[in-house]
């Protein structure tokens, strides 16, 4: 299993490139990207892997693979895609937890817009337009926010109550931001002393 790189690794803050419609490398990584959201939630019982970015597995290139299904843990099948955009945003900004593989134990209460525009092509080079709103658009925001070199830290850095952390029953709890959060050069490496 290729291994999911985690905070602070510099590839996860880095720009990734555009990723090619036929390079058998694109397909590769797509097969790893897929197999490492499995494995990874085998081994996390109340988790579910919702989605991806190819920067994850430190390949800096443009794609991303989304569950199909959000809402069954049986249904493993994800979609990939290749060099989505967001185009639009719209609707009410909405706050709601957030996890990221690369940013392990550490859950977050991410404001984003409710509804999303987003562009891309299927693997076989298809251009697809979405329409999403609330769980899949902030998932797909999220997503893309990785391929920026952005994780959704940064989205709510400073914000003391927006910090969460899973417990052993699998609920979410507050976390301290000043003892957990604050200075912690794994989440924030570039922050001054
Ligand atoms: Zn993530």
């Amino acid at each position: 299993m290729k291994e999911v790189i985690v905070t602070p690794d510099p590839r996860l803050r880095k720009k990734s490139t555009k990723a090619k419609v036929g390079d058998p490398e694109i397909t590769k990584i797509i097969q790893e990207m897929i197999k490492s959201c499995i494995d990874w939630e085998n081994e996390h019982e109340f988790e579910l892997s919702a989605a991806m970015a190819a920067p994850q597995l430190g390949y800096n290139k443009r794609i991303i693979v989304v569950r199909e299904d959000m809402n069954d843990k049986d249904n493993a099948t994800f979609v990939p895609l290749l060099n989505p955009e967001v185009i639009k945003t719209e609707g009410k900004i909405q706050s709601d937890y957030e996890g990221c593989l690369s940013v392990p134990s550490i859950y977050g209460k991410v404001p984003r817009p409710s509804k999303a525009r987003i562009k891309a092509q299927l693997e076989d080079g298809t251009e697809v337009r979405l329409k999403a709103t609330d769980f899949l658009a902030r998932t797909l925001m999220h997503e893309i926010d990785h391929l920026n070199g952005i994780l959704f830290i940064d989205h709510i850095k400073g914000d003391k109550d927006a910090f969460f952390k899973l417990n052993d029953k699998g609920d979410l709890e507050p976390l301290d931001y000043d003892t957990y959060i604050k200075g912690n050069k794994d989440l924030y490496p570039d922050d001054e002393d």
